[in-house]
């Protein structure tokens, strides 16, 4: 059986220098005041011109992005690569919401087909949907209210910058994938996303649609989906993840006063998981899985199946990933043993990945645990370091 415990595999690509960086980043988002207030200050400074990027860029920044642009992030291409690792280029630029974001983000999306197309160590490219038309379109069709004529026009546009990207990537061979969303533009997004499936997921899967476990309507909707793909004979793309707006849905159900679309609890939701990927592995003729945790248990139960099933490490219709800068035990000790792992490498200017910083950042202070196994394992590392003279 696999081990995630393997701290000096765990953090071969890390000089000392970097890792003692990684622990001082970490200690610093742990502390919850600390997090809530350097993010506020960090906002502010960032929208009233102050100096505060080269603070942003030496800490949260270069832990958890690649850099501002895809030749930025090339040097973190390299490094994982190096380790068997591979890399998801994510351009994380999230808020604005005109034309003009639009295309730039489709123009992104593209540039990051061409550069995936020439390499292997590049297996998907990733996109929010909401990148890419009005967050509140996805709304008003998931809530199934009547579009004005210009949200019809609107939708329109976005909808032809996918059919652009999708085309871009089918032509490439190059699978793209759609990340899940907030429940409430979730809807919309599942039906942009299969009517994609059916067209480039013939042969194989192309398009991948994301299923947060921490919905307790998901392992049915797989379910269906599959159904649906097995009567007209297409091929799945599932990312399986748990889910990265609780906070935020639960509070929602309670202000509209609808059921919450959360699990009851951390269980339900592990369970849900879990028998996700089960239902996955029973599929794997027409299904294509990336397996999105940094949960050690998941993990290893996915190495299981294989193992069960006689699926090979590698067999390139199940990866594993994680997040860049979160979770190496995990990403480099299944790198080493041959499974298919990749981190999803951000990028985008500082001011625009703020967002994706912050939900990292509280990400770290609120699920207890996380924060704290980072911490031990980069300490052992540096313990492991100093007894062999290394550091
Ligand atoms: C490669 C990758 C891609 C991702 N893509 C997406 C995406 O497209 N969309 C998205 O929303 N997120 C995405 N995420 C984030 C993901 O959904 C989780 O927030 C994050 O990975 C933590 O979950 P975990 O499985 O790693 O670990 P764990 O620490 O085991 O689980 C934490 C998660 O469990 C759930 N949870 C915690 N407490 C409770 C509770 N009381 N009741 C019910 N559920 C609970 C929450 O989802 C929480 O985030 C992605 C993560 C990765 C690694």
């Amino acid at each position: 059986m696999i081990s995630f415990d393997n701290t000096e595999v765990a953090f071969a690509n890390k000089s000392n220098r970097s890792l003692k960086k990684a622990y001082f980043v970490f200690k610093l988002i742990s502390i919850s005041w600390l997090n809530k207030f350097a993010t506020k200050m960090l906002q502010t400074g960032l929208k009233i011109g102050l100096p505060v990027k080269g603070i942003i860029k030496n800490t949260v920044f270069f832990q958890f992005c690649g850099g501002e642009s895809i030749h930025q992030c090339e040097p973190t291409i390299n490094e994982l690569a190096e380790f068997n690792v591979k890399s998801i280029l994510d351009y994380s630029v999230e808020g604005d919401q005109d034309e003009y974001a639009f295309n730039d983000c489709l123009n992104k999306a593209i540039a990051t087909i061409e550069r995936a197309k020439k390499d292997r160590s590049i297996p998907y490219i990733v996109i929010k949907l909401t990148g890419f038309m009005p967050f509140h379109v996805l709304n008003k069709n998931t809530e199934g209210i009547v579009l004005s004529d210009k949200e019809e026009i609107e939708y329109d546009k976005g909808k032809k910058r996918l059919k652009t990207l999708s085309d871009a990537a089918c032509a490439a061979g190059v699978p793209l994938m759609i990340d899940a969303e907030e429940s409430w533009i979730q809807g919309n997004i599942d039906e942009i996303v299969l009517d994609l499936m059916r067209i480039c997921n013939k042969e194989k899967a192309v398009v991948f649609n994301t299923t947060q476990m921490y919905r307790h309507d998901r392992l049915q909707y797989i379910k269906d989906l599959y159904e649906i793909a097995e009567k007209e004979n297409f091929y799945l793309g599932i990312k399986i993840v748990r889910g990265a707006y609780m906070e935020k849905e639960r509070l929602r159900a309670e202000q509209k006063g609808y059921l919450s679309p959360i699990q009851e609890n951390k269980e339900a939701t592990d369970r849900d998981f879990n028998d996700a990927l089960r239902f996955c592995m029973e599929k794997l003729d027409r299904i294509s899985l990336c397996c999105g945790t940094h949960n050690e248990e998941s993990s290893l139960l996915l190495t299981e199946l294989m193992r069960e099933k006689e699926i090979a490490a590698d067999d390139s219709r199940v990866f594993f990933a994680q997040l860049l800068g979160m979770s190496d035990h995990i990403s480099f000790n299944l790198a080493k043993a041959e499974y298919n792992v990749a981190k999803y490498v951000p990028y985008g200017p500082i001011k625009e990945v703020m967002p994706y910083l912050i939900r990292r950042a509280n990400e770290n202070t609120s699920i207890s645990g996380q924060t704290g196994r980072e911490l031990s394992l980069i300490q052992t590392e540096l313990d492991r370091r100093k007894e062999a003279n290394i550091l």
